[in-house]
């Protein structure tokens, strides 16, 4: 596999514009900025997808929102605008976009059209999705406690049979 670029600037390899590292992630400016300040946040570890490790995803948005503030403090703009569009680097990443008053993003100054039945459809299908999140925590929630029962029957036996 030819080795990534994101996991050449984690190891110092290239020289990038690094403002914020933890143990999870690093800051850089992106070197063909759409907008003055735009960062990109990638984690240490190389993964692909904001869902292929949960924990660590989180701990992204985390140090992102330190970034933001950082950025909103630093630069004053307008809005910053957080996305992990789709790019040639396979590395996943956030792409931060400080945008200023006078420059509101192209997306959002040409709204689609939309059918109310199909906004529907989607708010369905979004209700659905977030109630199946729900779900899946409340089952994980509920393996735990089989788990931490299994384990206090463990303990009362062991202790029966040792008295
Ligand atoms: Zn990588």
């Amino acid at each position: 596999m030819e080795e990534c670029i994101f996991c050449k600037i984690v190891k110092n390899e290239i020289k990038s514009f690094k403002f914020y590292e933890d143990e999870n992630c690093i800051a850089i400016l992106d070197i063909m900025p759409r907008s003055k300040g735009m960062s990109l946040v990638i984690p240490k570890k190389h993964i692909e997808n904001i869902d292929e490790e949960e924990e660590l995803s989180k701990k992204i948005f985390e140090s992102s929102l330190k970034i933001i503030k950082t950025i909103k403090k630093v630069l004053n703009p307008f809005e910053v605008v957080v996305s992990n569009y789709p790019s040639q680097i396979k590395h996943f990443h956030l792409r931060i976009y400080p945008f200023y008053e006078k420059e509101i993003p192209l997306i959002e100054s040409q709204p689609k059209k939309v059918e109310e039945r199909e906004l529907e459809e989607t708010l369905n299908l979004l209700k659905t999705c977030v109630e199946t999140t729900k779900s899946v925590e409340e089952k994980k929630e509920e393996v735990k406690e089989i788990e931490r029962s299994k384990e206090e029957i463990y303990w009362i036996k062991r202790s029966i049979s040792l008295g």
